[in-house]
Protein backbone atom coordinates (compact mmCIF):
# COMPACT_ATOMS: atom_id res chain seq x y z
CA UNK A 1 0.00 0.00 0.00
CA UNK A 2 1.34 3.63 -0.88
CA UNK A 3 1.63 6.49 1.25
CA UNK A 4 -1.68 7.73 -0.51
CA UNK A 5 -3.76 4.27 0.09
CA UNK A 6 -2.47 4.64 3.40
CA UNK A 7 -4.19 8.30 4.14
CA UNK A 8 -6.97 7.53 2.35
CA UNK A 9 -7.73 3.99 4.41
CA UNK A 10 -8.01 6.47 7.40
CA UNK A 11 -10.88 8.71 5.99
CA UNK A 12 -14.51 7.75 6.24
CA UNK A 13 -15.42 7.92 2.42
CA UNK A 14 -18.71 7.22 2.35
CA UNK A 15 -19.45 9.83 4.90
CA UNK A 16 -17.35 12.58 3.43
CA UNK A 17 -19.48 12.08 0.22
CA UNK A 18 -22.62 12.32 2.04
CA UNK A 19 -21.56 15.56 3.90
CA UNK A 20 -20.01 17.20 0.76
CA UNK A 21 -23.11 16.08 -1.40
CA UNK A 22 -25.53 17.25 1.21
CA UNK A 23 -23.78 20.31 1.32
CA UNK A 24 -23.54 21.09 -2.28
CA UNK A 25 -27.26 20.28 -2.79
CA UNK A 26 -28.34 22.82 -0.18
CA UNK A 27 -25.63 25.54 -0.68
CA UNK A 28 -24.75 25.42 -4.45
CA UNK A 29 -25.05 28.72 -5.96
CA UNK A 30 -27.63 29.42 -8.53
CA UNK A 31 -25.67 29.96 -12.37
CA UNK A 32 -26.75 30.21 -15.58
CA UNK A 33 -25.25 26.96 -16.40
CA UNK A 34 -26.48 24.83 -13.85
CA UNK A 35 -29.96 25.00 -15.39
CA UNK A 36 -30.32 22.66 -16.70
CA UNK A 37 -27.78 19.34 -18.12
CA UNK A 38 -27.52 19.88 -21.40
CA UNK A 39 -24.12 18.64 -22.26
CA UNK A 40 -23.02 21.51 -24.98
CA UNK A 41 -23.92 24.02 -21.93
CA UNK A 42 -22.01 22.40 -19.43
CA UNK A 43 -19.27 22.07 -22.20
CA UNK A 44 -19.11 25.71 -23.07
CA UNK A 45 -19.32 26.98 -19.34
CA UNK A 46 -16.28 24.35 -18.01
CA UNK A 47 -14.58 25.71 -21.61
CA UNK A 48 -15.24 29.47 -20.74
CA UNK A 49 -14.62 28.95 -16.83
CA UNK A 50 -10.85 27.40 -17.47
CA UNK A 51 -8.63 30.35 -16.66
CA UNK A 52 -11.89 32.77 -15.88
CA UNK A 53 -13.49 33.70 -12.78
CA UNK A 54 -17.15 32.96 -12.58
CA UNK A 55 -18.76 36.66 -12.11
CA UNK A 56 -16.69 37.53 -15.83
CA UNK A 57 -17.89 34.56 -17.43
CA UNK A 58 -21.56 34.65 -16.32
CA UNK A 59 -22.63 37.11 -18.91
CA UNK A 60 -20.22 36.13 -21.80
CA UNK A 61 -21.92 32.44 -21.59
CA UNK A 62 -25.59 34.10 -21.36
CA UNK A 63 -24.70 35.69 -24.70
CA UNK A 64 -22.30 32.78 -26.05
CA UNK A 65 -25.49 30.11 -25.72
CA UNK A 66 -27.67 32.39 -27.15
CA UNK A 67 -26.13 33.43 -30.68
CA UNK A 68 -25.16 30.00 -30.34
CA UNK A 69 -27.51 27.63 -28.74
CA UNK A 70 -26.64 24.15 -30.47
CA UNK A 71 -24.04 21.98 -31.09
CA UNK A 72 -25.13 22.72 -34.95
CA UNK A 73 -25.29 26.65 -34.50
CA UNK A 74 -21.69 26.49 -33.21
CA UNK A 75 -20.48 24.17 -35.91
CA UNK A 76 -22.05 26.72 -38.37
CA UNK A 77 -20.96 29.76 -37.12
CA UNK A 78 -18.78 32.19 -39.08
CA UNK A 79 -15.35 32.12 -37.31
CA UNK A 80 -15.33 36.02 -37.39
CA UNK A 81 -18.19 35.92 -34.87
CA UNK A 82 -17.65 33.58 -32.60
CA UNK A 83 -14.04 35.26 -31.85
CA UNK A 84 -16.08 38.43 -31.54
CA UNK A 85 -18.83 36.44 -29.31
CA UNK A 86 -15.53 35.30 -26.91
CA UNK A 87 -13.88 38.99 -27.05
CA UNK A 88 -12.11 39.86 -23.96
CA UNK A 89 -12.19 36.34 -22.55
CA UNK A 90 -8.79 35.66 -23.37
CA UNK A 91 -7.39 32.25 -24.31
CA UNK A 92 -8.86 32.24 -27.82
CA UNK A 93 -7.24 29.05 -28.53
CA UNK A 94 -9.73 27.59 -26.01
CA UNK A 95 -13.02 29.21 -28.28
CA UNK A 96 -11.33 27.89 -31.43
CA UNK A 97 -10.68 24.12 -30.10
CA UNK A 98 -14.02 24.43 -29.17
CA UNK A 99 -15.26 25.15 -32.26
CA UNK A 100 -13.50 22.44 -34.31
CA UNK A 101 -14.58 20.34 -31.53
CA UNK A 102 -18.27 20.65 -32.05
CA UNK A 103 -17.82 20.72 -35.62
CA UNK A 104 -16.62 17.34 -35.49
CA UNK A 105 -19.49 16.47 -33.10
CA UNK A 106 -21.95 17.70 -35.45
CA UNK A 107 -20.65 15.63 -38.63
CA UNK A 108 -19.57 12.60 -36.69
CA UNK A 109 -21.87 11.70 -33.92
CA UNK A 110 -25.04 13.36 -35.43
CA UNK A 111 -24.87 16.76 -33.23
CA UNK A 112 -25.27 14.74 -29.73
CA UNK A 113 -22.12 15.11 -27.27
CA UNK A 114 -20.18 11.79 -27.00
CA UNK A 115 -20.96 10.40 -23.42
CA UNK A 116 -18.18 7.82 -23.77
CA UNK A 117 -14.49 9.13 -22.33
CA UNK A 118 -12.51 7.85 -25.59
CA UNK A 119 -14.83 9.29 -28.11
CA UNK A 120 -15.47 12.91 -25.82
CA UNK A 121 -11.81 13.05 -24.73
CA UNK A 122 -10.62 12.32 -28.44
CA UNK A 123 -11.95 15.72 -29.40
CA UNK A 124 -9.75 18.90 -30.21
CA UNK A 125 -9.20 20.38 -26.97
CA UNK A 126 -11.05 18.21 -24.84
CA UNK A 127 -7.87 17.50 -21.82
CA UNK A 128 -9.18 15.17 -18.86
CA UNK A 129 -10.56 18.15 -16.46
CA UNK A 130 -12.51 19.10 -19.07
CA UNK A 131 -13.53 15.12 -19.73
CA UNK A 132 -14.29 14.57 -16.33
CA UNK A 133 -16.20 17.55 -15.72
CA UNK A 134 -18.34 17.52 -18.87
CA UNK A 135 -19.26 13.78 -18.48
CA UNK A 136 -20.21 13.39 -14.91
CA UNK A 137 -21.87 16.90 -15.10
CA UNK A 138 -23.91 16.26 -18.39
CA UNK A 139 -23.87 12.31 -18.43
CA UNK A 140 -23.36 11.64 -14.70
CA UNK A 141 -20.30 9.26 -14.97
CA UNK A 142 -17.98 9.21 -12.23
CA UNK A 143 -14.63 10.52 -13.69
CA UNK A 144 -12.37 12.93 -11.40
CA UNK A 145 -12.58 16.44 -12.97
CA UNK A 146 -9.10 17.26 -11.38
CA UNK A 147 -8.13 20.95 -11.89
CA UNK A 148 -6.50 23.80 -9.13
CA UNK A 149 -9.29 24.17 -6.89
CA UNK A 150 -10.26 20.25 -6.55
CA UNK A 151 -5.79 19.82 -6.01
CA UNK A 152 -6.22 22.01 -4.00
CA UNK A 153 -9.02 21.23 -1.64
CA UNK A 154 -8.10 17.26 -1.69
CA UNK A 155 -4.38 18.41 -1.10
CA UNK A 156 -5.91 19.83 2.39
CA UNK A 157 -8.24 16.60 3.08
CA UNK A 158 -5.37 14.25 2.93
CA UNK A 159 -2.58 16.03 3.46
CA UNK A 160 -0.76 15.87 0.60
CA UNK A 161 2.56 17.89 -0.06
CA UNK A 162 3.44 17.51 -3.53
CA UNK A 163 4.07 20.02 -5.73
CA UNK A 164 0.46 21.15 -7.83
CA UNK A 165 2.93 22.90 -10.44
CA UNK A 166 4.44 19.82 -11.32
CA UNK A 167 1.89 18.09 -13.97
CA UNK A 168 2.88 14.76 -12.80
CA UNK A 169 1.53 15.44 -9.63
CA UNK A 170 -2.41 15.61 -11.08
CA UNK A 171 -2.77 11.99 -11.39
CA UNK A 172 -1.58 11.82 -7.51
CA UNK A 173 -5.30 13.29 -7.42
CA UNK A 174 -6.84 11.86 -9.79
CA UNK A 175 -6.40 8.54 -8.26
CA UNK A 176 -7.55 10.09 -4.38
CA UNK A 177 -10.90 11.52 -6.41
CA UNK A 178 -10.95 8.49 -7.97
CA UNK A 179 -11.80 6.94 -5.03
CA UNK A 180 -13.62 9.20 -3.54
CA UNK A 181 -16.00 10.24 -5.99
CA UNK A 182 -19.80 9.22 -5.07
CA UNK A 183 -21.15 6.58 -8.33
CA UNK A 184 -24.64 7.44 -7.14
CA UNK A 185 -24.17 11.06 -7.68
CA UNK A 186 -20.98 11.83 -9.79
CA UNK A 187 -22.44 15.52 -10.86
CA UNK A 188 -23.36 16.41 -7.10
CA UNK A 189 -19.86 15.09 -6.00
CA UNK A 190 -17.36 16.47 -8.80
CA UNK A 191 -19.36 19.96 -8.56
CA UNK A 192 -19.34 19.79 -4.64
CA UNK A 193 -15.42 19.86 -4.76
CA UNK A 194 -15.66 22.43 -7.40
CA UNK A 195 -17.98 24.48 -5.22
CA UNK A 196 -15.78 23.79 -2.18
CA UNK A 197 -12.53 25.02 -3.53
CA UNK A 198 -14.27 28.15 -4.63
CA UNK A 199 -16.48 29.70 -2.13
CA UNK A 200 -15.05 27.77 1.42
CA UNK A 201 -11.89 25.86 1.05
CA UNK A 202 -10.14 29.07 -1.08
CA UNK A 203 -6.27 29.63 -1.68
CA UNK A 204 -5.23 32.14 1.20
CA UNK A 205 -8.16 32.05 3.87
CA UNK A 206 -10.30 29.04 4.18
CA UNK A 207 -13.20 29.25 5.87
CA UNK A 208 -12.68 26.65 7.94
CA UNK A 209 -15.13 27.05 10.72
CA UNK A 210 -18.28 27.12 7.71
CA UNK A 211 -16.83 23.84 5.86
CA UNK A 212 -19.10 20.72 5.34
CA UNK A 213 -16.12 18.43 5.70
CA UNK A 214 -13.86 19.86 7.88
CA UNK A 215 -13.82 17.06 10.43
CA UNK A 216 -12.63 14.80 7.40
CA UNK A 217 -9.67 17.57 6.86
CA UNK A 218 -6.29 16.27 8.33
CA UNK A 219 -5.15 20.11 7.44
CA UNK A 220 -7.25 21.58 9.51
CA UNK A 221 -6.63 18.89 12.39
CA UNK A 222 -3.17 19.87 11.76
CA UNK A 223 -3.17 23.49 11.01
CA UNK A 224 -1.67 23.32 7.90
CA UNK A 225 -4.16 24.66 6.03
CA UNK A 226 -2.78 27.70 4.67
CA UNK A 227 0.89 26.00 3.93
CA UNK A 228 -1.29 23.73 1.43
CA UNK A 229 -1.35 23.25 -1.41
CA UNK A 230 2.78 23.37 -2.53
CA UNK A 231 2.96 24.95 -5.29
CA UNK A 232 6.29 26.06 -6.88
CA UNK A 233 6.81 29.55 -7.98
CA UNK A 234 6.44 29.70 -11.71
CA UNK A 235 9.19 32.18 -13.82
CA UNK A 236 8.61 35.78 -13.92
CA UNK A 237 6.94 36.42 -17.75
CA UNK A 238 9.19 38.42 -20.00
CA UNK A 239 8.46 41.99 -20.79
CA UNK A 240 7.62 42.59 -24.67
CA UNK A 241 7.99 46.38 -25.58
CA UNK A 242 5.72 47.89 -28.48
CA UNK A 243 4.61 50.64 -30.06
CA UNK A 244 0.71 51.26 -31.22
CA UNK A 245 -0.52 53.31 -33.28
CA UNK A 246 -4.36 54.24 -34.26
CA UNK A 247 -4.50 55.45 -37.53
CA UNK A 248 -7.03 57.37 -38.96
CA UNK A 249 -8.03 59.54 -42.20
CA UNK A 250 -9.46 62.77 -43.33
CA UNK A 251 -13.03 60.91 -43.44
CA UNK A 252 -12.50 59.40 -39.33
CA UNK A 253 -12.08 55.69 -41.10
CA UNK A 254 -9.75 53.41 -39.31
CA UNK A 255 -7.05 50.91 -40.43
CA UNK A 256 -6.56 48.02 -38.82
CA UNK A 257 -5.43 44.28 -39.38
CA UNK A 258 -5.51 40.80 -39.14
CA UNK A 259 -2.96 38.96 -36.59
CA UNK A 260 -1.52 35.94 -38.55
CA UNK A 261 -3.76 32.52 -38.72
CA UNK A 262 -1.10 30.90 -35.87
CA UNK A 263 -0.05 31.58 -33.00
CA UNK A 264 -0.80 34.15 -30.32
CA UNK A 265 -4.16 35.86 -30.24
CA UNK A 266 -4.59 34.00 -33.58
CA UNK A 267 -6.72 35.57 -36.69
CA UNK A 268 -7.87 38.74 -34.10
CA UNK A 269 -7.80 42.38 -35.31
CA UNK A 270 -4.98 45.17 -34.21
CA UNK A 271 -4.05 48.49 -34.75
CA UNK A 272 -1.20 48.48 -36.44
CA UNK A 273 1.97 47.45 -33.90
CA UNK A 274 5.39 46.84 -34.00
CA UNK A 275 7.86 45.54 -30.97
CA UNK A 276 9.94 48.17 -30.22
CA UNK A 277 14.10 48.16 -29.22
CA UNK A 278 15.83 50.88 -26.79
CA UNK A 279 18.43 52.31 -28.64
CA UNK A 280 19.11 55.15 -30.96
CA UNK A 281 15.88 55.48 -32.78
CA UNK A 282 13.13 56.56 -30.82
CA UNK A 283 9.21 54.37 -30.45
CA UNK A 284 7.64 57.07 -33.02
CA UNK A 285 10.44 56.53 -35.51
CA UNK A 286 10.47 52.67 -35.05
CA UNK A 287 6.35 52.85 -35.82
CA UNK A 288 6.94 54.95 -38.55
CA UNK A 289 9.65 52.58 -40.09
CA UNK A 290 7.21 49.98 -39.64
CA UNK A 291 4.66 51.67 -41.35
CA UNK A 292 6.26 52.57 -44.25
CA UNK A 293 8.48 49.42 -44.87
CA UNK A 294 6.55 46.93 -44.02
CA UNK A 295 2.66 48.16 -44.36
CA UNK A 296 3.42 50.35 -46.74
CA UNK A 297 2.19 53.33 -45.29
CA UNK A 298 3.34 56.96 -44.27
CA UNK A 299 1.43 58.40 -41.60
CA UNK A 300 1.72 61.65 -39.29
CA UNK A 301 2.16 60.60 -36.45
CA UNK A 302 1.82 62.39 -32.54
CA UNK A 303 3.12 62.29 -29.41
CA UNK A 304 2.65 59.63 -26.93
CA UNK A 305 -0.61 59.14 -25.53
CA UNK A 306 -0.55 56.23 -22.97
CA UNK A 307 0.87 53.04 -22.26
CA UNK A 308 -1.42 49.97 -22.05
CA UNK A 309 0.14 46.96 -20.43
CA UNK A 310 -1.04 43.58 -21.13
CA UNK A 311 0.01 40.22 -19.01
CA UNK A 312 -0.48 36.98 -20.52
CA UNK A 313 0.55 34.14 -18.84
CA UNK A 314 4.63 33.84 -19.89
CA UNK A 315 4.68 37.50 -21.53
CA UNK A 316 3.84 40.92 -20.69
CA UNK A 317 2.86 43.42 -23.93
CA UNK A 318 3.90 47.19 -22.65
CA UNK A 319 2.08 48.61 -25.57
CA UNK A 320 3.17 52.88 -25.91
CA UNK A 321 0.22 54.23 -27.56
CA UNK A 322 -0.27 56.94 -30.41
CA UNK A 323 -2.52 58.53 -32.80
CA UNK A 324 -1.88 59.38 -35.92
CA UNK A 325 -3.24 60.57 -39.31
CA UNK A 326 -2.74 58.90 -42.53
CA UNK A 327 -0.68 60.39 -45.42
CA UNK A 328 -0.47 57.74 -47.95
CA UNK A 329 -0.97 53.99 -48.36
CA UNK A 330 -0.07 51.72 -51.15
CA UNK A 331 -2.37 48.98 -52.81
CA UNK A 332 -0.52 46.03 -51.29
CA UNK A 333 -0.99 46.90 -47.76
CA UNK A 334 -2.50 44.37 -45.65
CA UNK A 335 -4.27 47.01 -43.50
CA UNK A 336 -8.30 47.52 -44.52
CA UNK A 337 -10.03 50.67 -43.82
CA UNK A 338 -12.85 50.33 -41.72
CA UNK A 339 -15.31 52.95 -40.32
CA UNK A 340 -16.12 53.67 -36.85
CA UNK A 341 -19.23 51.66 -36.79
CA UNK A 342 -17.59 48.93 -39.10
CA UNK A 343 -14.95 48.21 -36.14
CA UNK A 344 -17.44 47.01 -33.85
CA UNK A 345 -17.72 44.02 -35.83
CA UNK A 346 -14.09 43.31 -35.72
CA UNK A 347 -13.14 40.95 -33.06
CA UNK A 348 -9.87 42.36 -30.34
CA UNK A 349 -7.66 41.08 -28.14
CA UNK A 350 -7.93 43.11 -24.50
CA UNK A 351 -5.03 45.29 -25.28
CA UNK A 352 -6.28 46.54 -28.13
CA UNK A 353 -9.38 47.25 -26.89
CA UNK A 354 -8.19 49.27 -24.34
CA UNK A 355 -5.95 51.05 -26.76
CA UNK A 356 -9.23 51.69 -28.53
CA UNK A 357 -11.40 52.98 -25.18
CA UNK A 358 -8.46 55.13 -24.96
CA UNK A 359 -8.85 56.95 -28.74
CA UNK A 360 -12.28 56.88 -27.83
CA UNK A 361 -12.00 58.53 -25.02
CA UNK A 362 -9.89 61.33 -25.95
CA UNK A 363 -12.03 62.17 -28.70
CA UNK A 364 -9.85 60.26 -31.62
CA UNK A 365 -12.56 58.01 -32.51
FE1 LIG B 1 -10.47 23.42 3.30
FE2 LIG B 1 -10.56 24.13 5.87
FE3 LIG B 1 -12.48 22.62 4.82
FE4 LIG B 1 -10.07 21.64 5.21
S1 LIG B 1 -11.49 22.36 6.77
S2 LIG B 1 -11.32 21.38 3.38
S3 LIG B 1 -8.78 23.40 4.75
S4 LIG B 1 -12.00 24.75 4.27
Amino acid sequence: MNALEEKMKQKDIDKFREDLITWFEREQRILPWRENQDPYRVWVSEVMLQQTRVETVIPYFRRFVEQFPTVSALAEADEEKVLKAWEGLGYYSRVRNLQSAVKEVHERYGGVVPAEEKEFGGLKGVGPYTKGAVLSIAYNKPIPAVDGNVMRVMSRILSIWDDIAKPKTRTIFEQAVSAFISHEKPSEFNQGLMELGAIICTPKSPSCLLCPVQKHCSAFAEGTERELPVKSKKKKPGIKTMAAVVLTDDQGDVYIHKRPPKGLLANLWEFPNTETQKGIKTEREQLEAYLEKEMGTTAEIGELEGIVEHVFTHLVWNISVFFGKVKQVSDTTEFIRVTKEELEEYAFPVSHQKIWKMAEESGRL
